[in-house]
């Protein structure tokens, strides 16, 4: 432990951060003393010690408030969001790092729909879904009302849900505003719907999100490093906290079977006349399109297990299709690009919870937070509020008292 320098005739003591204290032999007796200042001349502090304080080292003992190291892992919204949580409401003796594989605008969450709208959260409870949703649903709406609406690309956005069967209104009817059932005249705007919905509910333009959640975690000493995690062992010695936010990597990382892609294909379109969101669902498709600020996205696929992330030409010609069906104008909309993306689907659910590990004598406290699957937009805010809570609750009142 790199504690005390010997230096000519003197003997300097380089404090670690938030050290407080340390044992020292002088003539046979211990003495403690309480140090605030780094570096601390031994000389000053002990007059008479000359020739006694030899050989480094030769502290007994010492004790420090230890500087709290946490790692947030994973580049997407749920890392991203945690890590700006957590750096925003731990004391500033908590260093904060960011690591990741990939950052924007490489991830799942930068090719996403950006919609705020619960969907594929696999057998996460309801009350949670709700509260995890509607917490990030207002803390959007803050966002939307704020100076920086303009440069996260957040705003209100109304439309039409059509299906071609009754369903009960969903849980989140009460969060979107002027949620109502579709009158039989806007029913016959698409003749195959037998039922439908109209509310106004929020987008973002998820790479403009993220630049600006990385922007506000720099600005609270939040560290950032790009870097692939291969075993949760590698954060033990550095880190006395891991949260884990890696979305699909977690299945690798945590060894997480349960953890499954769910493929997703969407068209980018130059469609500037279209200013409301249309999705229809069936029994077995879900089709949508989400006008953005400069292009509209047309999807979508849902392919449980394809790993592919390659655009693939047929998925590309049904969404066309499909999304021509809802509005025939988009036959002469200019096609942009396509991507396809990854949806961190987990049976279970969105895995929120906390576990101890110990590596080699050394303990890891870990926070997961994974698996939010075609929901991680709508859930992120939430998801890590609670994450960061995780956190705080883990290193409450940690102080390490340590010997040589
Ligand atoms: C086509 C499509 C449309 C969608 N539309 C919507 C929508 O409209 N609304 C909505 O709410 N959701 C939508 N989703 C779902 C949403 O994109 C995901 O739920 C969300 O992106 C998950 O975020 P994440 O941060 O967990 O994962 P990711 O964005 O995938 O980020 C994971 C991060 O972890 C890093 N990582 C992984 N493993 C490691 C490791 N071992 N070491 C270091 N770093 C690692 C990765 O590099 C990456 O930075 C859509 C998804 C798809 C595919």
């Amino acid at each position: 432990m790199n504690v005390l320098i010997a230096g000519n005739n003197e003997y300097k003591c380089k404090m670690l951060p938030n050290m407080t204290s340390a044992v020292l032999p002088r003539f046979g007796k211990h003495y403690r003393k309480t140090w605030t200042d780094t570096p601390i001349s031994l000389s000053k502090t002990f007059p008479h010690r000359n020739g006694v304080l030899k050989t480094f080292p030769e502290v007994l003992s010492y004790r420090m408030e230890k500087k709290i190291n946490v790692a947030v892992i994973g580049g997407g919204v749920v890392g991203l969001s945690t890590a700006l949580c957590i750096a925003e409401s731990v004391p500033s003796s908590v260093g904060v790092t960011l690591i990741s594989e990939k950052f924007s605008p490489e991830t799942t969450s930068d090719g996403s729909g950006g919609f705020w709208e619960p969907h594929v959260l696999g057998n996460t409870p309801l009350h949670l879904q709700r509260q995890w949703s509607d917490s990030t649903f207002y803390h959007l709406l803050d966002l939307l009302r704020g100076e920086s609406a303009g440069e996260i690309g957040v705003g209100l956005l109304s439309g039409f849900f059509w299906m071609d069967d009754y369903r009960e209104d969903p849980y989140w009817s009460k969060t979107v505003f002027g949620f109502r059932h579709l009158s039989p005249q806007e029913l016959s705007f698409y003749p195959k719907a037998k039922h439908g919905w109209f509310y106004t509910t929020i987008k973002v333009e998820t790479s403009m999100y993220l630049r600006w959640l990385l922007k506000r975690f720099e600005s609270r000493n939040g560290k950032v490093l790009k870097k692939k995690i291969k075993t949760l062992e590698e954060l033990a010695y550095d880190f006395d906290v891991a949260v884990i936010c890696t979305g699909l990597g977690a299945r690798e990382l945590v060894g997480d079977a349960d953890v499954v892609p769910v493929r997703g294909q969407l068209i980018k379109a130059h469609a500037p006349w279209l200013k409301h969101f249309v999705v229809h669902c069936t029994k077995t498709s879900f089709n949508y399109m989400l006008p953005g600020l400069n292009e509209v996205k047309l999807g979508g696929t849902h392919q449980t297990g394809d790993w592919n992330t390659d655009v693939d030409l047929q998925d590309g010609k049904f969404i066309f299709k499909s999304c021509c069906e809802l509005n025939p104008s988009l036959k002469h909309a200019e096609i942009k690009g396509q991507w396809a993306g990854l949806r961190p689907s987990r049976s279970a659910g969105i895995r929120l919870e906390k576990e101890e590990k110990v590596f080699d004598g050394k303990l890891l406290k870990i926070v997961y937070n994974y698996g939010h699957g075609g929901g991680g937009i709508t859930t992120h805010w939430g998801c890590a509020k609670e994450a960061a809570k995780l956190v705080a609750n883990s290193i409450g009142g940690t102080s390490v008292v340590s010997k040589l």
